[in-house]
C-alpha cells in the first residue's frame, strides 16, 4: 500500500504492535503527541529513508524545514540515495527539480539544505529506525507510556511519592485526588455526569471539590486538627493536597518519623473520602473521632506489618508524638 508523503513508515502487513501505535497516531496528536516526530532515521545505505517526508537529518522531515524546495521536486518520494551521494567526506547532490529555481529565496533554502545535510554523519550500514523516546533508541510501551503521562499529567506538580509501605489503593487515590480525579461532585458535575446538586455530602455547605473535601471541609478540618492533637504538633493539613515528600523534605526527625508522617497524612486523607462515601452509599453517620481513630488503627498496622516497625507497640502510638518517636 502506498503511503501518504505525510507519515512514518507503516503497511498493512506491518506487525500488530506498529499498526495498533498507527492507529492511535491520531488520538495521540490530540494530547499533542506527534509520533511522526520520535522517530527518526538513521541513513546507511539511504535506500529506505524518505528525502522529505521521513525525519532524519534533522528533528522533522525536510518538507516541513523547505517547504518551497520540496514543493519544486518531481519526485516528493524519493529516496535519501537518489538526492545524497557521499564517499567519505565528499557529498555530491541529485535534483529532479520541476524547473529551475528562481530568486535568491529558493538558492538560499538550497544553500541552508546542502549545509544541513553536510554535516549529517552517515552510516555505513543498513538504513535503521530509532525512537526518540528513549535513550537506547528502541521503542517500548513505558517509554511511550511516560511521554504520554508526562503531556497529560498537570506540570506544576512534583512527582507523586509512591511510599511502598502505603497500601496501593491509597497511594492511587492520592495520586488521583492531587490531580483531582476522584469522583467528588464538582468533578463529577464538570465530566457531564447528572448528580443533581454538587453540594458537600460531609458539610452541606459548599461544592463538592476535591480540595474541600479532603481539606477545607468543615469536617474534614475537625479531623485534621484532631489528628495534628494526637500528633502533637499544630497543624498537619495545607492549603492544598501535597505530595508526601514536599511535606516532610524540611522535617527534622529520623526516617521513620517521616515514614510515620507520610502514612498519617495520606491515611487522613483516605479515611475522610471513605467516611463520605460510607454517608452516600450507606447512610452511616460520618464521626470525627470516628475518622482519627481508623487514622490511628490502620496507620498503625501499615508502620508495624509493612514499614517492619516491628518495635512499634500500641500503647505508645497512641500516644504518639512527632516530637517523642516511639521507634
Ligand atoms: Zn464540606
Amino acid at each position: 500500500m502506498p503511503r501518504k508523503v505525510q507519515s512514518i513508515p507503516f503497511k498493512a502487513s506491518i506487525s500488530a504492535g506498529w499498526k495498533q501505535i498507527m492507529q492511535s497516531k491520531m488520538e495521540l496528536l490530540y494530547e499533542s503527541i506527534n509520533l511522526d516526530s520520535l522517530l527518526k532515521g538513521a541513513v546507511g545505505c539511504g535506500s529506505k529513508i524518505g528525502f522529505w517526508a521521513d525525519c532524519w537529518v534533522l528533528n522533522y522531515p525536510l518538507m516541513d524545514a523547505f517547504p518551497a524546495l520540496f514543493a519544486l521536486d518531481a519526485n516528493k518520494r524519493c529516496k535519501v540515495r537518489q538526492r545524497v551521494g557521499w564517499s567519505g567526506p565528499n557529498v555530491t547532490w541529485s535534483w529532479e527539480w520541476k524547473r529551475r529555481l528562481r530568486g535568491a529565496a529558493e538558492e538560499e533554502q538550497l544553500q541552508q539544505l546542502k549545509e544541513v545535510i553536510g554535516n549529517y554523519e552517515f552510516g555505513i550500514s543498513s538504513d535503521k529506525w530509532v525512537w526518540l523516546g528513549d535513550e537506547s533508541g528502541k521503542y517500548s510501551v513505558k517509554s511511550l507510556r511516560y511521554i504520554i503521562d508526562y503531556n497529560r499529567l498537570p506540570s506544576d506538580l512534583n512527582p507523586m511519592s509512591w511510599c511502598h509501605w502505603i497500601p496501593l489503593k491509597v497511594r492511587c487515590f492520592m495520586w488521583r485526588a492531587r490531580l483531582d480525579r476522584i469522583p467528588a461532585k464538582t468533578g463529577l458535575i464538570a465530566r457531564g455526569v447528572g448528580i443533581g446538586g454538587g453540594s458537600c455530602s460531609l458539610c452541606i455547605g459548599t461544592d463538592e471539590s476535591h480540595s474541600h473535601l479532603l481539606i477545607s471541609c468543615p469536617f474534614a478540618s475537625r479531623v485534621w486538627d484532631k489528628v495534628a492533637e494526637w500528633c502533637g504538633v499544630s497543624r498537619l493539613e495545607s492549603n492544598g493536597l501535597r505530595d508526601v515528600k514536599v511535606i516532610t523534605e524540611d522535617e527534622v526527625g529520623s526516617n521513620k518519623l517521616k515514614m510515620a508522617h507520610c502514612a498519617i497524612y495520606m491515611a487522613t486523607c483516605w479515611y475522610i473520602w471513605l467516611a463520605r462515601n460510607d454517608r452516600i452509599f450507606n447512610g452511616i453517620p460520618v464521626a470525627v473521632q470516628n475518622v482519627v481513630d481508623k487514622v490511628k488503627v490502620h496507620v498503625f498496622m501499615w508502620l508495624k506489618a509493612r514499614a517492619k516497625l516491628v518495635d512499634l507497640a500500641w500503647h505508645k502510638w497512641c500516644n504518639f508524638s512527632f516530637s517523642n518517636f516511639p521507634v
